[in-house]
């Protein structure tokens, strides 16, 4: 019987997520649920010196943000935690110990200085970069020697001579030569791990059936595999190794915040609902087999398979992603909308929150639905309902003072003072009859001065539908007062 299916996704929280790192975790959690097994969330914060608190709660933050919920890991727990590296010293010592032990590994006493020397030679002489082994096989009494020196040693990992070879589930059999894969270090002189010691002992004493993760760890491979060689690991044990092609910028160079790798904090910020985000990235590099541009979360964990996922770099595309949070929006139920919309509109202080400019808010949601691709455009739309101190945007202002703009102002204010029903309907019929109509306007002409005049800016949701929400009393008094500007 196949082994239940064990997927991590075990970040080093050395930033904000960005959008590469949550793609992995996406797939990761995406194969899990896929496979009804386990998604186990794992924080590798042995580099103190880059990974911080704050990383780390935001990295948590995002991935419930981002409904990626883990069955194990930080603040969940497990039956294999604690689930951040820096629990977990004592485990990896014991390993490197072993491995010391049992001449897997061994104290490499070189220094920074020498090690650097000496690959300098290597590159003068066109011989593949590296460690040389020179402390692989000391005697007592060079030990003794450097100790007396005071140096301090690393623990480096013996690579045997030959090859490492191993069946990635997306590129298929994968080999490297060791020439290419020098002995490499295990731990620091203060005896903290490295990334490859952590990484593999986790992998093997949680379980994990599966590696879904960046094609940048690629080349880390075979060192993991000679690690789970050294602990003694049966093949059958290892995990199957999956690595996502990388996510390319728009310009086809690898992503950077000059081309959308952001962060994922910077999204949300800019109002994009995750399942937007999700549904954006379950599609970039990946496919269900159709050419479909919306999916939901559940469909990506009933079609989610590895072997669907493509190998070559996929493009990111924030059109893409813009177009598909314009459809996410326009499909969220009002309240939903109304959730979502608030925070941005009192973060930008268009409201303070009261029950009045809420109910308001809710009344005019559906006529911004359509228009916006992002919450974050919400409050520029939506100011003009609310501002105490009304003004007309600099530069719209020269397009109600001409003389052209002035009579259509004055023609409407005329018309409209003397509605007695305010709705969108009967204050279309009157600015249409009476603007385009009889004085042979063209409607953008004719509406556009209205619109500065009333939302002060050129850009506004639909004009009539705007105006009814803003009332009569006040949609009169904008246009008196632009008629004397
Ligand atoms: N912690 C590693 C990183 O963030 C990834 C570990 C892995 O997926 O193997 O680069």
């Amino acid at each position: 019987m196949a082994k239940p299916v064990r997927v991590r996704f075990a970040p080093s929280p050395t930033g904000d997520l960005h959008v590469g790192n949550i793609r992995t975790a996406l797939f990761d959690w995406a194969y899990a649920r896929h496979t009804g097994g386990t998604f186990l969330f794992r924080i590798e914060d042995t580099d103190t010196t880059r990974v911080t608190d704050e990383y780390i709660s935001a990295a948590i933050d995002t991935l419930r943000w981002l409904g990626l919920q883990w069955d194990e890991g930080p603040e969940v727990g497990g039956e294999y935690g604690p689930y951040l590296q820096s629990q977990r010293l004592d485990i990896y010592t014991h390993w490197a110990q072993k491995f010391i032990e049992q001449k897997d590994a061994y104290h490499c006493y070189c220094t920074p200085a020498e090690l650097e020397e000496r690959r300098e030679a290597q590159r003068k002489a066109h011989v593949a970069p590296g460690y040389d082994g020179k402390c692989r096989d000391l005697t007592p009494e060079q030990v003794a020697a450097y100790k007396r020196q005071g140096r301090e040693a690393v623990i480096r990992m013996r690579m045997p001579d030959g090859s490492t070879t191993f069946v990635d589930a997306i590129r298929g059999e994968v080999s490297f030569e060791h020439t290419f894969v020098p002995d490499f270090v295990l731990a620091r002189g203060d005896g903290s791990p490295l990334y490859t010691l952590a990484v593999a002992v986790d992998d093997i004493l949680m379980k994990v059936t599966h590696v879904l993760r960046g094609e940048d760890l690629l080349s880390s491979t075979p060192r993991q595999i000679r690690v789970y060689q050294a602990m003694g690991v049966a093949l059958e044990d290892y995990p199957t190794f999956a690595h996502l092609p990388f996510v390319m910028g728009q310009d086809n160079a690898k992503l950077s915040k000059r081309n959308g790798e952001v962060s994922i904090a910077w999204y949300r910020e800019a109002g994009f609902l995750p399942e937007a985000i999700c549904n954006y990235l379950a599609l970039l590099g990946w496919s269900p087999g159709d050419d479909r541009e919306n999916i939901t979360m559940k469909e990506l964990t009933e079609l989610f398979t590895v072997e669907r996922v493509n190998s070559s770099p996929a493009r990111f595309d924030m059109k893409k992603l813009e177009a598909i949070n314009g459809d996410k929006i326009r499909a969220l139920p009002l309240d939903e909308f109304l959730t979502w919309a608030l925070p941005f509109l009192t973060r930008e202080k268009v409201i303070s929150g009261t029950p009045e400019e809420i109910a308001l808010v809710k009344s005019a949601l559906p006529i911004i639905q359509e228009r916006i691709t992002r919450f974050s455009e919400a409050p520029a739309m939506l100011k003009f309902l609310f501002v105490k101190n009304f003004t007309i945007e600099a530069d719209s202002l020269s397009k109600v003072t001409d003389s052209g703009s002035k009579d259509v102002l004055k023609r409407a204010l005329a018309e409209l003072t003397p509605l007695t029903a305010w709705t969108h309907e009967s204050i279309e019929g009157a600015l249409r009859s009476s603007l385009i109509e009889e004085m042979g306007l063209k409607p953008r002409i004719a509406f556009g001065s209205v619109r500065i005049a009333v939302t002060g800016s050129t850009i506004s949701p639909p004009l009539f539908e705007s105006m009814e929400l803003l009332g009569k009393n006040a949609s009169l008094e904008r246009i008196s007062a632009a008629l004397v500007l």
